[in-house]
């Protein structure tokens, strides 16, 4: 599995439509100090699910679509969309492809669909657990983040190799099964 493309319109700074295409192996975003290369980071997490507008450094989720500037009118929503390489089958879904896109409005409601059918977020979520990638995953480091995990608690710590031996869907089906 790996990233193929990925598609901005609308998010923060990318007000027109940004198509960027990923090969296998290393790929790197150069570009002076404000033109967006974080912002290309926060549309990823925010696609799988972000929930934390922190997390996306602003302060409410509405500051992700883009604001406007001098000469450019303040956009309605925003809209990512990413599309993984599964040939592998890594992703538990029978699709060479899995694209995921993500439409939010500024009244706040967001539209989560996989290959064009809409879904929950939950169903993202679920998508990718185990795989890495995702909300809880660790294919994101941001800045400080490594720091904090050697620095947190075992039992917190624990978590990422769960992650990363695959057995959170385990884990967290056992807990819903308890639940009922
Ligand atoms: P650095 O090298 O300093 O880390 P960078 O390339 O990572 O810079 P970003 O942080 O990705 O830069 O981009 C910051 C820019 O994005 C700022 O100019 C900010 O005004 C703009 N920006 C953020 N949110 C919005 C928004 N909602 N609408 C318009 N522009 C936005
Ligand atoms: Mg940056």
């Amino acid at each position: 599995m790996y990233l193929k493309r990925l598609e901005i319109q609308g998010f923060k700074s990318f007000a027109d439509t940004l198509k960027l295409d990923f090969n296998k192996g290393i790929s790197a975003v150069v570009g002076p100090n404000g033109s967006g290369k974080s912002n290309i980071a926060d549309s990823i997490r925010w696609v799988l699910g972000e929930q934390s507008a922190k997390t996306l450094r602003g302060s409410k989720m509405e500051d992700i679509i883009f604001a406007g500037t001098q000469n450019r009118k303040p956009l309605g929503f925003a809209e990512v969309t990413i599309t993984f390489d599964n040939s592998d089958g890594k992703i538990p879904i029978s699709f060479g492809e899995v694209s995921i896109t993500r439409r939010i409005y500024r009244s706040g409601e967001s539209e989560y669909s996989i290959n064009g059918t809409s879904c929950r977020l939950r169903d993202i979520y679920e998508l990718f657990m185990d795989t890495g990638v995702g909300k809880e995953g660790y294919s994101i480091i941001g800045q400080g983040q490594i720091d904090r995990i050697l620095s947190s608690k075992p039992e917190d710590r624990r978590f990422l190799f769960e992650e990363a031996v695959g057995i959170v869907k385990y884990k967290n089906r056992k807990l819903e099964a308890e639940k009922k």
